[in-house]
């Protein structure tokens, strides 16, 4: 993994001709992409709450920001990635309240809050190993993070942004609204947030429903905690974020993404935090991938609308038709723009399915083309198209559509109903892969997968018992010998025959 992305560094394949625009949420526009250093680019994405496993709605999020971390790598950009782990201060509630979701878990199975990190930690690795998605630059927790948190605490108290109340700190969204705008990302008015939310009765702590902590006192039943000036508690969580990305990348930087659940409150409450510290916007373009779906409702932990990729590999789920390997998947994701709801099913999956290995055949058939004078088509426009697509906030669909125009030219060369010449095959040769492997992060499914070869062996062997009972030693004996020759023994035994790669 880390040698693949040393490649990519290295191999600045293509200059960045064409101007690559994003989406941005704060302005809702497209916006042409020009990164703060020349070159360099710092991207922060919220990482996950390691509290159970991932569900693939956790997974589009990732997979697609490893899209977009490989396409600025291919760029020629050198990129720091940050990703973090939320081991800790999560809270049931956006209101502050409930208990730590993490020391829930480690309560019911019985574990230290720190053995529930490590195991789902593990977990969120290997399923996005699975999915071949690239490790981030740096991956940074809360918990080894308290430090940092508590230093932007003290400077938004010196500020004068937030108070101390009963051994807690709250960020005072009203006063920081009478400079700034809160809300500016998520288009929400603070007089309709107002409206919106129950009145505090005496007891509460905070000036404001709004008000969001900073900070947390905590109850004598709260495992994970730490001394602090103001208690002994565990910090907001909207704070880890802030700290993690100014630690990493800056007071300012040029990426933030996350799902878009995560608009509000949580980027919301970022910015407003980064502005109360450093008197500085945090982030240039912020970036927000649309939810994955299944029976049109959002994938989610908390409703238990829920598949996880293990369920979905092995096909061991009671919604898909069959297993599907991880590749099948990311194409899937890959063929739905990252700003478009995507809904799991199994017909789009079988579809994606049929897609994939069409893609993949037509690679694999590129060294067996016959090269001619003159092309047929114009090569160059077909390979400026696949980086048009991506230019274009990232439109891996219509890449995808390019692709297939090129496998569809492919297949046209097999078959004598089109020619290329020498330099546009070596052209679209290094563009199509590069496109399908670097950029959109596809893989050849391992065909020494046994439990792949599984099927097709057990018609082969069936094949040679059939001959063999009709004294056809000849058919028999060829089986035998050619599939010797791709590296796989069948061994005659009193039971029957079996094979082995
Ligand atoms: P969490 O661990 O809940 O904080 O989620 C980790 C990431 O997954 C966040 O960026 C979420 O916005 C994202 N996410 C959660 N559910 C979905 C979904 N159904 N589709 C796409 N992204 C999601
Ligand atoms: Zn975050």
């Amino acid at each position: 993994m880390t040698g693949e992305r040393f490649f990519l560094l290295l191999t600045k394949k293509s200059p960045m001709t064409n101007t690559l625009y994003i989406y941005n949420t704060l302005s809702a526009n497209k916006e042409e992409f020009k990164p703060l250093n020349k070159d360099l680019v710092g991207m922060y994405v919220c990482g996950p709450t390691v509290y159970s496993d991932v569900h693939l709605g956790n997974c589009r999020t990732f997979i697609s920001f490893d899209t977009i971390y490989r396409y600025l790598m291919y760029l020629g950009y050198k990129v720091r990635y940050v990703r973090n782990i939320t081991d800790a201060g999560h809270l049931e509630n956006d209101a502050d309240e409930g208990e730590d979701k993490i020391s829930k878990k480690a309560r019911l199975e019985q574990l230290e809050p720190m053995e529930i990190v490590q195991k789902y930690t593990l977990g969120f690795h290997k399923v996005l190993r699975a999915f071949n998605n690239l490790p981030p630059s740096i991956e940074p927790t809360a918990t080894g993070h308290i430090i940092e948190q508590i230093e932007i605490t003290k400077k938004i108290l010196d500020k004068g942004f937030a108070y101390e109340s009963n051994g807690s700190v709250y960020f005072d969204v009203e006063k920081y609204n009478q400079t700034e705008n809160y809300g500016e990302l998520s288009g929400r008015k603070i007089e309709d947030l107002i409206s919106g939310t129950r009145a505090l009765d005496g007891q509460s702590e905070k000036k404001s429903p709004l008000d969001f902590a900073l900070w947390k006192k905590a109850s004598p039943y709260h495992i994970m905690r730490w001394p602090s000036p103001w208690s002994v508690g565990f910090p907001g969580w909207h704070l880890e974020c802030t700290a993690m990305s100014t630690k990493y990348l800056g007071k300012q930087f040029d990426i933030h993404g996350g799902g878009m659940d995560l608009k509000f409150p949580h980027h919301e409450c970022e910015i407003a935090q980064g502005c109360a510290s450093t008197g500085k916007k945090p982030v240039k373009y912020w970036m927000h991938t649309n939810m994955l779906t299944l029976n049109g409702k959002k994938m989610s932990k908390s409703t238990g609308n829920t598949l996880l990729p293990e369920e979905l590999f092995s096909g061991n789920n009671k919604l898909m038709d069959k297993p599907y390997h991880p590749m099948v998947v990311r194409f899937f994701m890959m063929q739905a723009h990252y700003r478009s709801v995507l809904d799991f099913s199994s017909e789009a999956l079988n579809a994606s399915e049929k897609g994939f290995n069409k893609l993949m055949t037509a690679i694999k058939d590129l060294p067996q083309l016959t090269k001619s004078t003159q092309s047929s088509i114009d090569v160059q426009s077909l390979v400026d198209s696949f980086y048009q697509s991506m230019n274009d906030d990232f439109n891996t669909p219509i890449l995808i559509a390019k692709l297939f125009e090129a496998v569809k030219y492919i297949n046209h060369i097999k078959d004598g109903k089109a020619t290329i010449s020498k330099n546009d095959f070596d052209l679209l040769s290094d563009k199509i892969t590069a496109f399908t492997f670097d950029v959109l992060g596809l893989n050849f499914i391992d065909k020494t997968d046994e439990s792949i070869l599984e099927p097709l062996m057990k018609i082969i062997l069936t094949l040679r018992k059939q001959a063999k009972k009709n004294k056809d030693y000849t058919t028999a004996d060829y089986i035998r010998d050619k599939v010797s020759e791709a590296g796989i023994t069948i061994k005659d035994t009193r039971e029957g025959s079996t094979w082995s790669l």
